[in-house]
């Protein structure tokens, strides 16, 4: 065996995949120092800039003293706190909903969501550009994946009638992660209305984000009360870690007895409790938060396109500058940090092959002169001309595209 890992990591470099972690000195503000070198951020999700406000800091360093560093076991076990309680009272009230229930990241929400929800015999229906928690979630569960192709409403109207009432639950981004556009909520919930399927709505961008108050995608599509289950992280625009699900009592209970990744993890530390909290506090009192960043992605657009950068026109600070190759996107990215500029290049299998991108965030507390000078930098470092690849254009990522059970009719559609 020996040697074995190198071959495969030698296969992933040859393919221009290999990654490698960066490290950020101080706090996700709009400027920091990366690897030792001062540059200005422009793919940190703290988009409203709470992961460092005084107050979200100091509720945390509170919590910690009165309550400790960690919950010491899970919620169903000793590790459920009044604190955790308190939050999801607040984000129910917040989204509207009956009930809310914390999970220990995004990630394990939607893996333990989508996998007690739909079980044998059921059709799980989720778009082709889902984040890999949700594909992962598809993964482990029992029933058939649907996968439809991105913002495809007939694509998906052809598979419901194919599942033949057996389709349990739809599952999308609200707002997508790597493109940074919308899901056509309203057309969802008709469908599975008529289809009678439940809806299920991962609002990790939408949430602090979309909407003049950043209720996110749901509330901003008026659909208040009609989404079966909303999911969200609080380490994106709340500026700390865990996640939250938001639906009916029944649904909470049901979850609170069946998700896996609930029962059999450790409940979220109280400083990361705090501290959402804290943040959801300060997105309530002062919405203009949300206004500014929606300016501010606005600003980022017009002076990309001012310097002739296609840019796909959106209302979220996701911003993705589509390069296609993966080795092409790395080095935009290089060429964009040596003049003080930080935005990720993201390569498969988080994008599709032949869809490498920068993909840039923008954050409230970026200035517009910041923007300006990153739309410049950026002009420079990204090829100019459409997209090109090694790789053929896929509708669907390499290896997220294959659940273990995929629906027979994806391929005859296909
Ligand atoms: C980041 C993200 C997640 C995962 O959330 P974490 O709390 O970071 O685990 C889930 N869904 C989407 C769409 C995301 O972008």
């Amino acid at each position: 065996m020996s040697g074995e890992i190198e071959d495969r990591l030698a296969a992933i470099s040859n393919r221009g995949l290999y990654r490698r972690t960066r490290c950020v000195s101080g706090p996700q503000g709009p400027r920091v120092l990366l690897d030792g070198k001062p540059v200005l951020l422009l793919c940190s999700n703290n988009y409203l800039g709470l992961a460092d406000h005084p107050r979200v800091r100091e509720a945390a360093a509170e919590a910690a003293m009165r309550y400790g560093a960690g919950a010491g076991a899970s919620r169903l076990v000793s590790g459920n706190m009044r604190i955790h309680r308190r939050l999801e009272e607040q984000l129910a009230d917040f989204k509207g909903s009956d009930a809310c229930l914390l999970f220990g990241s995004g990630y394990l929400a939607n893996t333990g969501v989508v996998s007690t929800l739909a079980r044998e015999g059921d059709v799980v229906f989720s778009d082709a550009l889902n984040h890999a928690s949700i594909v992962d979630g598809c993964r482990l569960a029992r029933a058939e994946t649907f996968v439809y192709r991105h913002l495809d409403m007939d694509h998906l109207e052809w598979g419901l009638r194919q599942a033949e009432g057996r389709g349990s639950l739809i599952v999308t981004d609200g707002v997508f992660s790597m493109d940074g556009d919308v899901a056509p909520l309203e057309e969802i919930v008709e469908l599975a209305g008529r289809y009678d399927a439940r809806v299920m709505v991962d609002e990790a961008h939408g949430t602090g984000v979309l909407g003049t108050t950043g209720r996110g995608t749901v509330a901003a599509a008026g659909l208040d009360g009609e989404v079966d289950l909303i999911v969200g992280t609080l380490g994106k625009a709340l500026g700390s870690y865990g996640a939250y699900v938001c639906c009916d009592q029944p649904m909470a209970r049901y979850l609170t007895n069946t998700a896996r990744t609930l029962i059999f993890s450790t409940a979220l530390p109280p400083p990361a409790v705090a501290a959402a909290m804290a943040a959801l506090e300060l997105l309530r009192e002062q919405p203009r938060r949300v206004e500014k960043l929606q300016r501010n992605a606005a600003a980022l657009r017009a002076a990309l396109a001012e310097r002739g950068v296609p840019v796909r026109e959106g209302e979220t600070p996701i911003v993705p500058l589509i390069v296609g190759d993966p080795g092409r996107a790395v080095a935009a990215c290089e060429r964009a940090l040596a003049r003080g500029v930080f935005a990720q290049a993201i390569r498969p299998p988080t994008v599709p092959p032949g869809s490498s991108r920068l993909r840039l965030a923008v954050m409230a507390p970026h200035t517009k002169s910041e923007l300006r000078e990153a739309a410049e930098v950026l002009a420079a470092a990204v090829p100019a001309g459409p997209p090109t690849s090694g790789a053929p254009e896929q509708d669907q990522r390499e290896s997220d595209a294959a659940p273990r059970r995929v629906f027979d009719g994806l391929r005859d559609a296909a």
